[in-house]
């Protein structure tokens, strides 16, 4: 009976929290008592099995409830080096677990669903950025490969060394070769070029969730509340970040939004950040021009609270490949 009515109270609990995203349909009372069960299994599960869940920006919000860590590419490789655990979840993208299992041999990493793919790391293989390398080198002699982290691990290891959206520049100018082949995100290189004097070769990939974002969307929104801050990814076009007041990844626009003085924003990346935001920050305000990434959102919590039931879905490298992944990996963390 105690027992029935504490997970009452802690489905309520969910609603009302679940309530300031104003999505009634997805939130409804049945489906938080429903989310209140899995999230007290998977609580008792991490305990069981010694493990932790990182989660990235995007996740669906019921995963940051049982998200030991969020936060955006580069603090969750961070975060993966430093837990004490034997088992990471990693809720979020396949990509992403590779990398937590690459700086992490020794720890099991599981993905709730191996789907979750990432359709700006499929628009690169290592072979072909082989074949890429072989040509450029034959030009510019000294070039460099900066991989952003949303690629396999293969093509890591084919990589020098590896960048996130929030220290891109600081690694490129960082590196002592002037001519650098930048993949796999053409926008991010084009925003990198802006704010470099290196000679930056563009691979020929996106993500379609920013890509597909327009200026004409932004201007939309600018033209009804113009005192609006505009908060752009740089994986958008160039188009969208000439609109925007500040460009940055996901976790520097958590902080640039809990610090400012300003109190609307219009959060232009995927609508997980967005959904973030509303719940951490009751008193400011965020408007979406936002895309779901059908990827991200393919993590659920019956699949995560399955992972860790049945161990399923461990992500498993090649050894030379993890090594050579994480030299890349290794790198950038001692040059940004
Ligand atoms: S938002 Fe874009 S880059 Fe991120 S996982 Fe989805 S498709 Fe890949």
């Amino acid at each position: 009976m105690e027992l029935d009515i504490a997970a009452a109270e802690d489905s309520l609990r969910l609603y009302e929290h679940l309530a300031r995203l104003g999505d009634a349909h997805a939130y409804t009372p049945e489906a938080c008592a429903v989310f209140a069960d899995e999230i007290a299994a998977i609580e008792r599960l991490k305990r069981e099995r010694n493990a932790v869940v990182l989660a990235h920006n995007y996740q669906r919000p019921e995963i940051f409830e049982v998200a030991d860590f969020i936060g955006d590419s580069l603090e969750l490789a961070r975060q993966a080096t430093q837990v004490d655990a034997d088992v990471i979840v990693f809720c979020g993208v396949h990509f992403m677990a590779e990398s937590a299992k690459i700086l992490n041999p020794e720890k099991t990493v599981l993905l709730p669903d191996l789907r979750a793919g990432c359709s700006l790391a499929e628009s690169v293989t290592a072979e072909r950025l082989a074949e890429r390398k072989a040509e450029l080198k034959a030009i510019y002699p000294d070039l460099a490969v900066v991989a952003y982290v949303n690629t396999s691990a293969d093509v890591k290891a084919e990589s020098d060394v590896c960048c996130t959206s929030s220290n891109a520049v600081r690694i490129v100018n960082a590196l002592p070769n002037r001519n650098i082949l930048f993949i796999p995100d053409e926008n991010l290189a084009h925003y990198v070029q802006r704010n470099t004097d290196k000679t930056i070769i563009a691979w020929d990939g996106n993500c379609y969730v920013h890509h597909q974002i327009t200026p004409e969307e932004i201007l939309a929104v600018k033209a009804r509340l113009p005192h609006v801050k505009v908060l752009a990814h740089p994986e958008c076009r160039t188009d969208v970040l000439a609109l925007a007041d500040a460009v940055m990844s996901t976790s520097g626009m958590v902080e640039y939004a809990a610090k400012s003085s300003d109190t609307e924003f219009l959060v232009v990346t995927e609508c997980g950040l967005s959904d973030r935001l509303l719940l951490e920050l009751p008193e400011k305000k965020f408007y979406k021009a936002c895309k779901l990434c059908r990827y991200m959102k393919m993590i659920t919590l019956a699949d995560t609270l399955e992972a860790l039931r049945s161990m399923r879905h461990a992500i498993v490298l090649d050894e030379n490949v993890r090594q050579g992944a994480e030299r890349a990996l290794r790198r950038m963390f001692e040059l940004g």
